[in-house]
């Protein structure tokens, strides 16, 4: 019988194909449009963001109330910007504006429910509320594909996708989930379920699908490498590992390359911001000069500089020199690998863990931000897990909205203890009126102090000292 892992690129690119017909999306059409674009000169790739700014300026000006007062009150025109200093002048966009201005900040020639809502735990600070609509999803899918093709994966080829799970795919029977994964050539492993028993399954999976590439939590791949690695076990056949959304520990980084026999891409996006850049085979991160446009603000000394971003194809919710709070710095060298996208270094801070949780299921951190998105009577929260079977929840609670509040809690503790019916774990709600930074100076939504996740960040610490 033909395995899944026989579907090569000829059948694997006629399902994905198809699959993306039955959707209506035309990916790989979209990659083709966009495929080239790292190898123009960098003066071209210059030019062309900047088209690609003064579009967008445009029309946040012409269908984005916030945008248009915005430029009434600076007494310019969108047309006025002709140059990067004279983008400059436009007033930086933070969280806290956006909280207080997320109806404005929407694009008013589209029907609301045309666009789909998103929220994001973000890397740091407050939960936000954002839309973005699905030719943008489409560009960001097409985005993540021309990644890949970095490590010599052809479109069609299976990707192991280590992402959060949602209620949908909770809803779909064993055999539609199947259907559904090989037909996309994309095998979702959920970083909830993520303990040793879950990892003996996703074991045998890799050897039933045979994945070419891994993409997905850095540090749910990084523990299944090392999981793979305590039972002396090695992957092979995998093209390349692709890790986002979190920070990526050298130490993680090894493992993963010892276990699955390939070259790790670190990459940096954000739900708000998708495919802000990613590393190339020489291990330097570029900028995705089609999908963002990157500003440093000040900083003092040779302190890491906040970023600014603009989304090039959020037309959406245009997010205009956001300063999402990350940091790094920019680079106007050239990189050897071919591409002449921009070179920029990341420095952020780990932000989320692991919880393990009693009986040994172990969940990313993703899924207690994902509990408190869309609730507006709380600015801020955080739960940290002080033992296996305890978890502090603290809230920062916004004016108002007190009654949904409350049922925003309750919902989030029946969530949390249904993890595990059979020994619930005791979630202690304290209402405060701010919550310390880590010692990196960030918010983390999520602590653990009994997740495997700390014993990197020690071990990191001692080979860098
Ligand atoms: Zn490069």
């Amino acid at each position: 019988m033909a395995s899944a892992a026989d579907y090569g690129p000829f059948w694997g690119r006629a399902l994905l194909a198809a699959a993306c017909r039955m959707r209506g999306a035309d990916l790989l059409g979209k990659l083709k449009e966009i495929e080239s674009a790292p190898f123009r000169s960098p003066d071209e790739i210059r030019e062309q963001q900047f088209r690609d700014l003064r579009a967008i300026l445009a029309h946040a000006e012409a269908h984005v109330p916030y945008y248009r007062a915005l430029f009434r009150r600076l007494g310019m025109k969108s047309q006025d910007i002709r140059t990067w200093d004279d983008f400059s002048r436009i007033p930086i966009l933070t969280k806290d504006i956006i909280r207080e201005n997320q109806p404005d900040l929407v694009r008013e020639d589209v029907p609301l429910k045309s666009l789909c809502p998103h929220f994001s735990g973000g890397s740091t600070g407050v939960p936000l509320k954002f839309f973005r609509s699905r030719e943008y999803m489409l560009a960001s899918d097409a985005g993540t594909y021309r990644n890949l093709t970095q490590c010599g994966w052809h479109p069609g080829e299976m990707i192991a996708f280590f992402w959060g799970g949602n209620d949908k795919l909770y809803a779909m029977s064993r055999l539609e989930f199947e259907v559904r994964q090989i037909i996309r050539r994309q095998y979702q492993f959920d970083p909830f379920f993520a303990g040793e028993k879950d990892m003996a399954n996703w074991e045998k999976i890799f050897a039933r699908i045979r994945p070419r590439v891994i993409l997905g939590y850095a540090s749910t791949i990084a523990r299944f490498a090392s999981f793979l690695e305590s039972k002396g076990k090695t992957i092979g056949g995998v093209k390349g590992a692709f890790t986002t959304a979190e920070k990526l520990y050298q130490p993680q980084r090894e493992a993963i390359e010892r276990v699955f026999g390939c070259k790790v891409f670190d990459s940096y996006g954000s739900s708000e911001v998708q495919n802000i850049a990613a590393e190339c085979a020489l291990g330097r991160m570029h900028i995705n000069a089609d999908f963002v446009a990157i500003e440093e603000d000040k900083a003092e000394g040779d302190a890491p500089r906040p970023f600014l971003l603009t989304s090039l194809q959020n037309y959406s919710m245009p997010f205009i020199r956001y300063r999402n709070e990350d940091c790094g710095y920019l680079s106007s060298d050239i990189c050897s690998c071919g591409s002449n996208f921009p070179l920029m270094r990341l420095e952020i801070a780990r932000t989320s863990d692991n919880f393990l949780f009693p009986g040994g299921r172990v969940v990313h951190g993703e899924f207690f931000t994902h509990l408190m998105y869309g609730s507006d009577g709380i600015v801020n929260f955080q739960f940290h897990q002080t033992a296996i079977d305890e978890i502090d929840l603290l809230i920062v609670p916004g004016p108002g909205h007190a009654a949904e509040r409350q049922a925003k809690i309750q919902d989030s503790i029946r969530q949390i203890q249904a993890v595990t019916p059979e020994h619930p774990v005791r979630v202690n709600v304290r209402e405060v009126d701010t919550i310390a930074l880590s010692s990196a100076g960030k918010h983390r939504f999520t602590r653990s102090d009994v997740s495997a996740d700390a014993a990197v960040e020690r071990e990191t610490a001692r080979s860098n000292s």
